[in-house]
């Protein structure tokens, strides 16, 4: 295994690694440990080059100490990525040596899981260190976090529509769901109990269809989302889905939804802002999984409750991000980057 370290000068660490016999080649991106042991999933995609996986790495790195602080949690921001397709070139040896890599870096970095990834990966990862989160099994074992990642999101969507429509429920409101895997298929289910009108989508359309079927949903096309008409927008799928592009199609009064870094810039949160679409910042949107993960991290005994009280604060911390906003007639994403930026860099009083 080659272990190599890379200048990246926003970063705290940056190490490439590479097996060529097992065909393992990934980043590990440790952005700040300011506040405790950085904390983020592991993701495996098949990126087209090296160059796209760093970048990834890097910035969802930095997305998770925004995220963490976001949630109050004493943890810092990192994330891994493992270049290849998760349903072809994932295998327990594969995953074994990337638990080797997280070891070496002797608790700078705790993984879990994210996109392309399992609780029972994480177990095969587990084999080979101390430093993973996201077991299914174990005494602080937190298991798969999407349940909660939805639950912070229903939130999140609750906290939006009072600012934006004045409305104190979701009963009637029409929400467009992009993305129905396993934090969107939740969200579906949560929002249909509240009242919510749905509209999903899903490049599996076979997923698509089940969704639709389940929630008395519309179901239409991936590209066909961005220009129905609805009241909020939830982005469940990938990053970069609110561009330049996509951001003057939208029919919505307000974005909130759980896919991590959906501004492809941050330019474009200006623009939804000048098109008085209301964005609920995505890193305390989807904060309840890394409080899900955190459980684990953390060693936490009485998880529910503690639990309940991070969602309970995450929530009161969009309302005042969402507030700020209004006051001072910004976006709330620059809100949500300023007051992260305060807490990791407390004035002296
Ligand atoms: P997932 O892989 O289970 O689901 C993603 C779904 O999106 C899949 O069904 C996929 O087919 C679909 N999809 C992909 N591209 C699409 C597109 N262009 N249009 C429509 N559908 C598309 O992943 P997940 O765990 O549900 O995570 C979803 C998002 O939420 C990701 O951005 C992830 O980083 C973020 N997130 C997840 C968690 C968690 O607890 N799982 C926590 C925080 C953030």
């Amino acid at each position: 295994m080659d272990i190599t370290i890379i200048a990246a000068p926003e970063h705290e660490r940056v190490v490439e690694f590479k097996d060529s016999a097992l065909g393992l080649l990934g980043y590990v991106a440790i952005h700040s440990t300011r506040r405790g042991p950085a904390a983020g999933g592991v993701r495996m995609h098949p990126y087209g080059h090296t160059a796209e996986a760093l970048n990834d790495a890097l910035r969802l790195a930095r997305g998770m100490t925004f995220k963490n602080a976001a949630a109050d949690l004493p943890l810092g921001g990192g994330k891994a990525v493992i270049v290849g397709d998760p349903q072809v070139d994932k295998s327990p040896e594969l995953l074994q040596a990337f638990g080797q890599v997280v070891q070496s870096l002797s608790g700078q970095y705790w993984t879990a899981e994210d996109m392309g990834m399992t609780p029972i990966d994480m177990a095969h990862i587990g084999f080979k260190t101390d430093f993973v989160a996201g077991l299914a099994e174990g005494q602080f074992a937190s298991g798969d976090p999407s349940p909660i990642t939805a639950r912070g999101i229903h939130n999140a969507i609750c906290v939006t529509a009072r600012h934006r429509f004045g409305l104190v429920n979701l009963n009637g409101l029409t929400v467009s769901v992009q993305g129905l895997g396993h934090v969107g298929a939740h969200l579906c289910h949560l929002l249909d109990d509240a009242g919510a009108r749905l509209i999903v989508t899903d490049v599996d359309a076979r997923q698509s269809a089940r969704i639709a079927e389940k929630f008395s949903a519309q179901a239409v096309a991936p590209d066909a989302i961005y220009d129905v008409k609805a009241d909020i927008f939830a982005p469940c799928a990938i990053g970069g889905t609110l561009n330049e592009t996509s951001i003057p199609l939208l029919r919505v009064g307000a974005v909130a939804g759980g896919a991590n870094n959906q501004l492809a810039s941050d330019g474009d949160a200006q623009m939804l802002h000048h098109r008085g679409i209301l964005y609920a910042p995505d890193f305390v949107a989807n904060g309840g999984g890394i409080v899900n993960v955190a459980t684990e991290i953390l060693r936490v005994a009485e998880r529910e409750a503690w639990v309940a009280d991070r969602l309970k604060a995450l929530k009161q911390t969009m309302d005042r991000i969402l507030t700020r906003a209004k006051i001072e007639a910004v976006s709330p994403h620059e809100v949500a980057e300023s007051i992260v930026q305060e807490m990791l860099h407390p004035k002296a009083a």
